[in-house]
């Protein structure tokens, strides 16, 4: 089954006394280790879809299916739980926390997950030596570059192993050299891993280096060549 199937979803907001429709029919598959590329304007829609999809904000309308469960009738503690096993989230900003090292940060979804901190402090180490990070294991994030906070912000995504990877702007914050160097890292890993990769950007030479292009036009979404 995909690892991720919209269909049919919409989602409007009250703006004013009128509804906006942002979403107005989405119908996506993204297929188990496939990388796709979400490339659109500001303002068309990208994260709320990315919302949607990872399952933090509800849709209206239409179905989400997250590695071929339906996502429809679960209750919250079952999205989170669904979320927490399945969905790897990036950010514009890193969003690490300041007071834990590199490893900790990778290491500690995994513990919530109920790993040992052996296992999780084993797995972090190997994600981040794989990102070029091994010398700065005990490192803080205030004490790293900018495209060192994103690897490990990659690294955390991926610790527990998820079938979905989603990805908002993920090098957006960053110059374009270091861009281009994370973003080669973050496709690396994602072929790697075999994780399905859904990855909004500006760029359109990072997105050709990805397995499919689509776009969002009056609120659906629409394949690019
Ligand atoms: P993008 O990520 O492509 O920039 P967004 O999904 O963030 O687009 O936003 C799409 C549109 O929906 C924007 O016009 C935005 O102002 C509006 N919007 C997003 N979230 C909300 C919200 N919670 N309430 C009202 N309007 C919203
Ligand atoms: P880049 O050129 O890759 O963006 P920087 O020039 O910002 O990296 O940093 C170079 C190195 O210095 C990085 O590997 C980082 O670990 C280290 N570093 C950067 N800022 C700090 C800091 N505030 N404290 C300690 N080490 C730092």
């Amino acid at each position: 089954e995909p690892a991720l199937l919209l269909a049919g979803v919409k989602r409007r907001y009250a703006q004013g006394a009128q509804a906006l429709e942002i979403l107005r029919g989405v119908d996506l598959k993204v297929a188990q280790g496939q990388s796709v590329a979400l490339v659109a304007p500001s303002g068309s829609g990208k994260s709320t879809l990315l919302h949607i999809a990872g399952l933090l904000e509800h849709s209206d309308e239409g179905e989400v299916f997250i590695a071929g469960t339906s996502t429809a009738r679960l209750a919250d503690r079952e999205r989170t739980r669904l979320r927490r096993l399945n969905i790897g989230f990036i950010y514009q900003f890193h969003h690490l926390l300041g007071e834990f090292s590199a490893l900790e940060n990778v290491a500690m979804p995994q513990m919530i997950r109920g790993l040992s901190r052996a296992q999780a402090d084993a797995r972090a180490k190997e994600l981040l030596t794989y990102l070029g990070l091994g010398a700065r294991l005990t490192h803080r994030p205030s004490e790293l570059s900018g495209g060192e906070q994103q690897r490990v912000a990659i690294a955390r995504a991926l610790a527990n192993a998820p079938r979905l990877l989603l990805a908002d702007e993920p090098t957006g914050n960053l110059d374009p050299r270091t861009s281009d160097h994370v973003f080669g890292a973050l496709t690396e890993l994602v072929r790697a891993t075999g994780v399905a990769a859904l990855i909004a950007t500006h760029n359109l030479e990072l997105a050709s280096r990805m397995d499919r292009r689509v776009t969002l036009r009056e609120g659906k979404v629409v394949e690019l060549a």
